[in-house]
């Protein structure tokens, strides 16, 4: 009988792969589904000009990423990510041959880069979170908080800065530079300068540079991606690419008949995961395509799983069916 899965993730972006390695790790079985012919998704690096020049089409710094406590619990660099630092995170153009407001490494410098009138302001503002950056990162990226945070009382004190639109924010300063700079830490929220909670995705942009830094993965984002990936599938999970799921609700992974977690395999054992590209031979989920030879296969609740074919072996034991699941003995509910 075919083994059964714990956990389906549909797409393999650094997003998807986390969980995945998050569930791999703990010892659950793990397949991921991705629509395109390879991992990656927003953290992708392509040839998309001249051969050999490979490009960042959407994630390029990470600052968040070097910061992340899930990717620092993982041991990447092992599977070829390795960080590189630019001399500063960010620089800030300003017009008429000014010298340019920069997010340096340094709370100092970067101060500085704003002018006397503005320096202390920036000091105030970020100097008070900064020993406590950790904790207050993972406070902040547990919002909305679903436990007590670690420090409430910290927390708190960030809300007060951070909770109102940027643009409050930006009245502590007077000058242009670090104006420009704050407002381009904010705009990678992609949402208006003013709306809530925007001065908090500024601070947080600001504190992680001068924290760790706003790196660049060598080779590019895809190594973050092909790191994660590879860790996944030494831990046991599976990644099919160039398979689309259906979002069909009624798709489910079939559960595991056991209740015990498999502890993570071991780097290619026979049970090993495997990227595999099922296009052809496994056609995505779909809940109207009844001629489908692939992962769902329509309604047939009462039939044991086809055989798998040798070359989708991995991938026709681990799909989701579509349709009215048969009632099932013992099904498995999370305990950790
Ligand atoms: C222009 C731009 C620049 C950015 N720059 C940065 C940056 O410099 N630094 C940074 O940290 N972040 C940056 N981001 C944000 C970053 O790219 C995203 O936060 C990150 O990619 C989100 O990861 P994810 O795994 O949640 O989703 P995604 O990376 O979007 O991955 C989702 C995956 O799911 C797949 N998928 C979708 N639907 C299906 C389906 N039905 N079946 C199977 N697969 C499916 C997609 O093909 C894709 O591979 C940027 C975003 C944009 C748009």
């Amino acid at each position: 009988m075919p083994s059964m899965l714990d956990a389906v993730v549909v797409g393999a972006g650094p997003n998807g792969l986390t969980a995945a390695v998050e569930l791999a790790r703990r010892g659950f079985s793990v397949a991921v589904f991705e629509a395109r012919g390879s991992v990656g998704g927003g953290a992708r690096t392509e040839e998309l000009t001249l051969p050999g020049f490979r490009h960042d089409p959407c994630s390029a710094a990470h600052p968040l990423g070097i910061n992340s406590p899930a990717f620092r619990a993982m041991p990447l660099e092992r599977y070829g990510l390795a960080w590189l630092q630019p001399e500063l995170p960010m620089a800030h153009p300003l017009l008429d041959g000014r010298a340019a407001a920069v997010l340096a490494r340094s709370v100092a410098e970067t101060a500085a880069s704003f002018g006397p009138r503005d320096a202390g302001a920036y000091r105030r503002l970020v100097e008070p979170f900064l020993p406590h950056w950790d904790t207050l990162l993972r406070d902040f990226m547990s919002l909305p908080l679903t436990a007590l945070p670690r420090d409430p009382v910290l927390l708190a004190r960030f809300g007060l800065v951070g909770l109102p639109p940027s643009t409050w924010l930006m009245r502590r300063f007077r000058d242009d530079p670090a104006r420009a700079l704050f407002s381009g830490l904010v705009a990678h929220v992609i949402a208006p300068l003013g709306g809530l909670a925007t001065g908090g995705v500024g601070m947080v942009f600001a504190l992680a540079a001068h924290a760790r830094g706003w790196p660049l993965a060598r080779g590019g984002s895809q190594s973050i991606s092909d790191a994660l990936a590879a860790y996944l599938t030494d831990l046991g999970g599976i990644i099919h690419t160039t398979t689309r799921s259906s979002g069909s609700t009624t798709c489910r992974p079939p559960a595991r008949t056991s209740s015990t977690p498999r502890p993570p395999r071991s780097p290619g054992s026979p049970d090993s995961g495997a990227i595999t590209t099922t296009s052809g031979t496994a056609p995505p989920p779909s809940r109207s395509t009844t001629r489908s030879t692939g992962p769902c296969r329509g309604p047939r609740p009462r039939r044991a799983p086809r055989a798998p074919s040798r070359s989708v072996r991995a991938a026709a034991r681990s799909v989701p069916r579509c349709g009215p699941r048969p009632a099932r003995a013992g099904r498995r509910t999370r305990r950790s």
